[in-house]
């Protein structure tokens, strides 16, 4: 018989969690506005809003800690994590933040303009919210395949090299500051980008004479699904690949909450030092001191040491099929969703789930708040809410897809938990068809409504 796979970690703290009943969770939910970013977290049972910062840190990483250097300028703590940024990434300039949008708004201060056009795949959220409010224009070049639930593809993640070609034929070369490219395609469902498509880029990159820059939150996990999937990595090590990876790059924005398994924190890193030193002063304007950015001397310590782990085999392999477990549960049970499973989540297709409410009435949302009151599990809208309003025209903006997510912590829950959140699921799933109304919005605010807005039942 094959063994199974068993987490590559045990376990040496715990940390209590709650039940409550149906009745104290509608309660909790109307108070809440409908919207799950309003409840405390006492009361959620199994939290999978989100896997950023929400990863258990090791011993060594608790370890590390104790030794921060808190001075404010040229710590022990920057110089570690500087030099595991240069082993594990290659880059020779580095700046930390305090996390990955952070990283974000320094580097878009530097490169991004009014009028300009970045092409990518699937824009995360934040990325495209610092795209748009410096009224630029996020052009997403994600290949086809991405937009079917069913259609299996290897690197669904991957960029279309055709539809990227285009946006250069279609625009003038000034108004494209870079190409930015998401490893995974969150977005897309965890989806990852392959080896050749990444070589392909910068290709093209080199034919426009633009930089590439990687979004990189988590990049160990695309390694991973690339020794897994594609042909002549399978003896490669993870940071060999990591490496390779990072040779088609000028640049990285980094959110280290996710790979780097750090509870906060986050970094930007060149390898041109014009560039560089541009950003150095929004850094110390936005973040702080160029050797600390917003981030204490223990959490550098701890995001070093994160980074090794994060990119050993054992770790993500424990990681990814965690995920793959949940993915198959829910498969049995005939649930819709995204495949191949992606890295960090199980993303459920709403729309082919809850097929009695409409786009409009914000049918990923209504299936998020219905597991929520089933059983206490939280996960995340990535729908027509989250897609905000056209920045120009104003309309909502409805999606291909549409996602309830749910992410999973790294090293935090066991597979008893994702039995229990697969339950609370088919459970929901056997009632769909009762299900036949959604939310309406109450208030949003102009961009990035889903963190605030207010919601009602119709
Ligand atoms: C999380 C994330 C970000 C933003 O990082 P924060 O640390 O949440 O600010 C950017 N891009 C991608 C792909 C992410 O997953």
């Amino acid at each position: 018989m094959n063994l199974p796979y068993a987490e590559s970690y045990k376990i040496k703290m715990v940390e209590a969690i709650k039940t409550s009943t149906r009745q104290e969770r509608e309660e909790w939910l109307k108070e809440a506005k409908y919207n799950l970013f309003n409840l405390s977290s006492d009361k959620v049972f199994v939290d999978l809003l989100t896997d950023s910062g929400t990863g258990a840190m090791s011993d060594k990483q608790w370890a590390a800690m104790m030794l921060g250097d808190e001075s404010y300028a040229g710590s022990s703590s920057y110089t570690n994590l500087k030099n595991s940024v240069k082993n594990i990434l290659g880059f020779d300039y580095f700046l930390p933040t305090h996390q990955g949008r952070a990283a974000e708004n320094v580097l878009f201060s530097v490169l991004v303009k009014e009028g300009d056009i970045v092409p990518g795949n699937s824009h995360f959220d934040t990325t495209k919210g610092h795209i748009e409010f410096r009224k630029a224009e996020a052009i997403d070049c994600t290949i086809d395949e991405a937009f079917s639930t069913t259609v299996l593809h290897d690197f669904k993640g991957s960029v279309d090299v055709q539809k990227l070609e285009n946006v250069f034929i279609s625009y003038p070369i000034e108004r494209i500051p870079f190409i930015i490219v998401t490893i995974t395609n969150n977005n897309a469902g965890g989806q990852p980008v392959s080896m050749q498509n990444l070589r392909e880029v910068r290709k093209i990159a080199d034919k426009y004479g633009v930089p590439v820059i990687f979004d990189s939150a988590r990049f160990a996990e695309n390694a991973y699904f690339i020794k897994t999937r594609e042909a002549g990595y399978a003896d490669k090590t993870i940071k060999q690949i990591v490496a390779e990876m990072y040779s088609y790059a000028d640049g990285m924005t980094m959110s280290s909450k996710k790979d780097a398994i750090v509870n906060i924190g986050g970094f930007i890193a060149l390898k041109n030092k014009a560039i560089y030193e541009k950003a150095c002063v929004y850094n110390i304007m936005f973040e702080g001191f160029i050797t600390y950015g917003g981030m204490a001397g223990r959490d550098m310590n701890a995001l070093a040491q994160g980074l090794d782990e994060g990119t050993e085999f054992e770790t993500l392999h424990s990681r990814i099929q965690q995920v793959a477990y949940l993915g198959n549960k829910l498969k049995e049970y005939g649930i819709p969703v995204q495949e191949p499973f992606g890295g960090h989540a199980i993303f459920v297709d709403a729309k082919r789930f809850l097929q009695n409410v409409s786009a409009e009435e914000f049918r990923a949302q209504t299936l998020a708040i219905e597991l929520y009151l089933e059983a206490g599990v939280r996960g995340v809208e990535i729908g027509a809410i989250m897609a905000d309003r056209d920045p120009i025209t104003r309309e909502n903006r409805f999606p291909e897809l549409e996602f309830v997510r749910l992410a999973i912590p790294r090293r935090t829950y066991t597979n008893n938990h994702m039995n229990y959140v697969a339950v609370a699921l088919k459970n929901v799933f056997d009632r769909r068809n009762e299900i036949k109304n959604g939310v309406k919005i109450v208030k949003e605010a102009p961009i990035l409504r889903h963190f605030t807005v207010e919601l009602d039942k119709i």
